[in-house]
């Protein structure tokens, strides 16, 4: 064993045999080198452990390999086959090319981020989207932030600090990744007054709760679960003028919000920015990169004095967005503003895609596939919090060969090809792969399948209805 262990090459005779196995002479030889250290201690494991001693070219190899592994980037891009539009774990909303022309020309240069052009002095990165989220909500201010979480954290922050907030007992819920408004609450001092029951919360019960320290109250938007049965929660307007009367506060964070209606597309009502507003809410808080299709943001409309106490907060340069997710919002916005949002931004094209055009891609896909796949009925999500439970009709490519097997493959595939598993069969829903997607996915699809060796078609059956609703409710 000894003797084995003395064969072994040096770290730096192995490093130098891998750095010229590797096809990028730049590659860091720090990286070579540490490769080399690992690789070499994985060896001498193997030997202890009463294995044979790896060939030199093996090991060179080995070296070479996890050299260039280290250099990859992690974060790839990745397609979406789930069916799930604002799926968290996969980045939530694909930007538009609008949004990230601006992206690029604002980031790869300087701009006029807090800087007033006319007069050449200070200006405030803030002023750049009021006017057109004004524009867009009916809101008298408007604030950009970091994302919802931040929205609120701000919020209550700046308004509630050491006072209570009303909350339907039915809304203190957990968003997903542990965000639970009950501690968001918590950490900005303020303290959580329940209000009502789980299921039934009326406006009396807000009365009844409001007392010397109450500061505001805040409707939930309940996002990831749905209340369903004997339920009621009271409606904005009615939370508005209980608020009012009492010289309070209504804080509405939408979740999700949007900014265009849902039920054109087959869908429940889910509720939208500008309504928010007209029913009295005095801050409405929402994400950037749920249904409104955007960057990463946080946002907060509403009254001007407001907005303006929360700018002035120290927390907000905490919670501030660059300029680059400020242009790609203003871009994502100005898509609304031209009417051109369902045919621009990526979100609102899915949602929109009527199953005919979806049935005739997966069909286009299953003619370049031969007998290895086929097209399928299925059911897509929007994902993000919004709408759970419902689902639109979509259509799948449903591939033959070992589900699990298969996804992992494609897991692995460049680019990494992410679909669900049903009925034993993998799914492939079209509503989320974008169309410059599919020769790509078609190249994946065919390589998973040839790595795994060709398999007989077993055809696809199922007798009950396809979703994928209960995996996404982790926002
Ligand atoms: C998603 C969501 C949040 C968190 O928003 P982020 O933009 O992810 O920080 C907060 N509240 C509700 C109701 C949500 O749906």
């Amino acid at each position: 064993m000894t003797e084995l262990f003395r064969n072994l090459p040096a770290v730096d005779t192995l490093a130098q045999a891998a750095q010229a196995l590797l096809a990028d002479p730049t590659l860091p030889h720090a990286l070579v080198v540490e490769a080399a250290r690992a690789t070499l201690a994985e060896a001498r494991q193997h030997i202890a452990q009463g294995g044979s001693a790896p060939s030199p070219s093996a090991l060179a190899q080995a070296t070479a390999a996890r050299a260039w592994q280290a250099a990859q980037p992690s974060l790839q891009p990745v397609i979406n086959a789930t069916g799930v539009i604002i799926h968290t774990n996969l980045g939530r909303a694909p930007l538009s090319t609008a949004a990230m022309a601006a992206m690029q020309a604002i980031g790869t240069g300087y701009a006029n981020l807090e800087y007033e052009l006319e007069s050449g002095t200070r200006g405030s990165r803030y002023q750049h989207l009021t006017t057109l989220l004004c524009r867009l909500t009916g809101a008298e201010s408007a604030l950009v932030v970091n994302n919802n979480a931040a929205a609120i954290y701000l919020a209550l922050n700046a308004l509630a600090t050491n006072r209570e907030v009303l909350i339907s007992r039915g809304q203190a819920v957990e968003i997903g990744g542990g965000f639970r408004i009950p501690d968001v609450l918590r950490q900005s001092g303020a303290t959580l007054v329940e209000v009502g029951t789980t299921n039934r919360t009326y406006m009396r019960d807000y009365a009844a709760a409001i007392g010397e320290r109450t500061a505001l109250l805040l409707r939930v938007h309940t996002s990831n679960f749905r209340l369903a049965g004997f339920v009621h929660e009271t409606a904005l307007a009615d939370m508005a003028s209980v608020a009012h009367q009492h010289g309070l506060l209504l804080l509405d964070d939408l979740g999700s919000g949007t900014l265009l209606p849902t039920a054109p597309y087959g869908l429940a009502a889910e509720p939208t920015v500008p309504e928010s507003i007209s029913a009295g809410a005095d801050l409405v808080t929402f994400s950037g990169d749920k249904l409104l299709g955007g960057p990463q943001a946080g946002l907060i409309v509403g009254r001007a004095a407001l907005v303006s106490q929360l700018r002035s907060h120290p927390l907000a340069r905490a919670l501030r967005v660059d300029k680059t997710t400020l242009a790609g919002l203003e871009a994502t916005l100005l898509a609304y503003l031209y009417g051109r949002a369902l045919e621009e931004i990526p979100v609102w094209r899915m949602i929109s895609a009527p199953p005919e055009e979806l049935y005739a891609r997966a069909t286009r896909l299953v003619a370049q596939l031969g007998a290895a796949a086929e097209v399928v009925p299925c059911e897509s999500a929007i994902g993000g919090g919004a709408l759970p439970g419902q689902t639109q009709p979509s259509f799948a490519v449903a591939l033959s060969g070992p589900a699990t097997a298969l996804a992992q493959r494609l897991r692995l595939g460049k680019p990494p090809v992410v679909g669900r598993i049903a009925h034993n069969h993998l799914l492939l829903d079209m509503r989320t792969v974008l169309a410059e997607q599919e020769a790509t996915l078609v190249a994946s699809i065919v390589a998973a399948q040839q790595s795994l060796g060709t398999t007989r078609p077993e055809h696809y059956t199922s007798t009950t209805t396809l979703n994928n609703r209960e995996e996404h409710y982790d926002e």
